[in-house]
């Protein structure tokens, strides 16, 4: 017999309580429901009113990783909703709780993971009458519009039916983030155990795969075997799939060359013969026909504009219909799950001869080579610059790596990450998790918990500098949880660098202080990591990185490298200046 105040031993907020033990609580039906979904992890941040839903889910044995920020526990949800394909399940108190997770359950939704946000709720009579109440707030309409699906569960025996419904639109068709709006009320409402019992439900077949029609894949294959110049586009939602040797069978049975997405990367390892990754240009302009699979023609890929073949055509596997068309005009549609559309384009690929030029793949082969050469070249040239740059930090870092291919590489900042991108081979599928299609920073701290936790994997985070601080505060939750994750820091003192300009008068009030892009190029990150008891490191030489980075990854325990770099490595907004409204050289005057 449940008796939930049992599992409540520390807790103040003991009301309301069954009076009886053949009673329940809502929190106790929420937990059995997540039970029954296959719940088995949640992150999260607790207070009122659900610090017993916390303990209560704790007590019945489904892990509980407690953070400092609620958007670094979102981020943790996202990235193991990712690394799964089961929706990571996020706990937030009501407001402002509510409001900081929400900003991850949006990236979430963005980026087509699956994701639950559940959150608790205060009185909705004295919020809808405006009248003033603890922590009020119309979360459901804030969440509504901003998340792929929203529901408010206001009576116990609703619980177990919010939870399936939030449970199969976090996962169905594109994957996102869900909101879910538990009322004080309704948490703590009481309901005879026998009646809950009888409630709770488990979905069958939470994710049915919608299989495409055969038409669609005869006009994709007679377009690709139609093709001279062909390619193949890897997003991460085909590293999201988990069918790799599916896709590696298409790849290399057509022998098409195919080009990663940042995530994408080690999908096939990144030195494959018909990996294009350093032919991103050559693809766009040449390709007469080009596949993507499980990738979006967003402002990553120009929309389909800019650079790309006009006359170039489009297949698409795409599991979302209204994505088709968005941007571009898609030539050949194949709307549906994307193993589905794979297993059948490899059936029906013998029907096909395949008329790519042969000197195609060479041409990319030999432009690999040459480009990687450039590349190698360039981080030769930096080995021994002091102090340090990216290029220099990354030299000492990616021979570490390459020996640890396992390890999964969290990645954000401007310059740290599309360095760090263009300087790490990832050779495993989804060991490369970054700020994604949002391109926002604050994903740091969250993503490499929610993968450690997800894959039991170790985690090397490298973070510039200013994309630490948005989730800094959660390294004390890796050390909490003594998780094998090391977090490298990139400081040159900035946003973008350490060398931006106060641009004000003398006799402005703001007349010396530091610039808005300036941050602390002197502070000592590793002394967060003394405060929280990790292994921590202040390196200033490639050769001490090197053997930093060693030693924390073979620990499999916490560890914070600050590495210190110059405060002019590093350009304005890296490799995306572009959107800026005036290049900031030409402000700076
Ligand atoms: P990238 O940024 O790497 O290009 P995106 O996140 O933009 O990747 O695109 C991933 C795409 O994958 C989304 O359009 C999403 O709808 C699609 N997708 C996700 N799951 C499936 C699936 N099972 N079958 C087909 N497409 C899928
Ligand atoms: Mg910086």
């Amino acid at each position: 017999m449940a008796d939930t105040t049992n599992n409540t031993p520390s807790c103040s907020c003991q009301k309301p309580a069954p009076k009886f033990p053949e009673q329940v609580t809502g929190m106790y039906i929420l937990a059995q429901s997540l039970k029954k979904v296959g719940v088995d992890t949640m992150f999260g941040l607790v207070g009122i009113p659900v610090t017993e839903v916390g303990y209560i889910c704790q007590g019945e044995g489904i892990r509980f990783f407690s953070f400092r920020h609620e958007q670094n526990a979102g981020m943790a949800a996202q990235t193991y909703g990712y690394l799964t394909r089961k929706p990571g399940v996020l706990l937030t108190v009501s407001s402002l709780g509510f409001l900081n997770g929400l900003t991850a359950t949006t990236n979430a939704t963005v980026n087509c993971y699956p994701m639950i946000q559940i959150s608790g709720s205060s009185d909705r009579v004295p919020i809808d009458l405006e009248q003033g109440t603890y922590e009020g707030l119309d979360q459901l309409n804030v969440a509504k519009g901003l998340v792929k699906a929203a529901y408010r569960v206001n009576r116990p025996e609703d619980i177990p039916t919010g939870v399936v419904r939030a449970y199969r639109a976090a996962v169905s068709g594109r994957p996102g983030g869900v909101y879910l709006d538990f009322t004080t009320q309704c948490l703590g409402a009481i309901m005879d155990h026998d009646a809950a019992e009888k409630i709770l439900q488990t979905p069958v077949d939470p994710y049915s795969e919608v299989v495409p029609n055969e038409a669609s894949i005869d006009r994709a294959l007679q377009l690709l075997a139609s093709a001279k110049k062909p390619a193949i586009l890897l997003g991460k939602g085909a590293a999201y799939r988990q069918i790799d040797e599916k896709i590696k069978k298409l790849v290399e049975t057509t022998g098409i060359p195919y080009y990663p997405m940042s995530m994408a990367k080690g999908l096939l390892p990144d030195n494959h013969p018909l990996s294009a990754l350093s032919c991103r240009s050559e693809i766009m302009e040449q390709s007469d026909v080009v596949m993507l699979i499980g990738a979006r023609l967003n402002w990553l890929l120009s929309r389909g504009h800019g650079k790309w073949n006009p006359d170039g055509q489009f297949i698409q596997l795409e599991v979302d219909p209204i994505e088709i068309d968005c941007n571009r005009h898609i030539a050949a549609p194949v709307v549906g799950d994307m193993e589905a559309a794979i297993d059948l384009m490899l059936a029906k690929l013998p029907n096909y001869k395949l008329q790519m030029d042969p000197k195609w793949v060479p041409y990319l082969q030999d432009i690999t080579k040459v480009k990687n050469a450039k590349f190698a070249a360039r981080l030769t040239a930096n080995a021994d610059k002091l102090p340090m740059d990216h290029w220099t930090a990354l030299g000492a870092i990616k021979p570490v790596l390459a020996e640890n291919p396992d390890v999964i590489l969290v990645n954000e900042g401007a310059n740290t990450l599309d360095d760090t991108r263009d300087a790490i081979d990832m050779m495993l599928p989804r060991h490369r998790i970054d700020c994604a299609t949002w391109a926002i920073m604050g994903m740091g701290m969250g993503s490499s918990i929610g993968a450690a936790v997800a894959t039991g994997k170790s985690v090397v985070a490298i973070e510039g500098d200013s994309a630490f601080g948005f989730s800094g505060m959660d390294f004390s939750s890796i050390c909490r949880f003594k998780l094998p994750v090391c977090v490298v820091i990139f400081n040159n003192g900035g946003i973008y660098n350490g060398i931006g300009q106060n641009m004000s008068k003398p006799g402005e009030p703001s007349f010396g202080e530091p610039a808005p892009t300036t941050l602390d190029v002197e502070a000592r990150y590793d002394k967060l990591a003394d405060a929280f008891g990790a292994k921590s490191y202040y390196v200033t030489t490639p050769a001490e990185l090197t053997a930093a980075l060693k030693e924390a990854i073979a620990s499999k325990a916490p560890a914070l490298i600050d590495v210190q770099l110059a405060a002019d490595s590093g350009k304005e907004s890296g490799h995306i200046g572009y959107l800026n409204p005036t290049p900031l050289q030409d402000v700076i005057v």
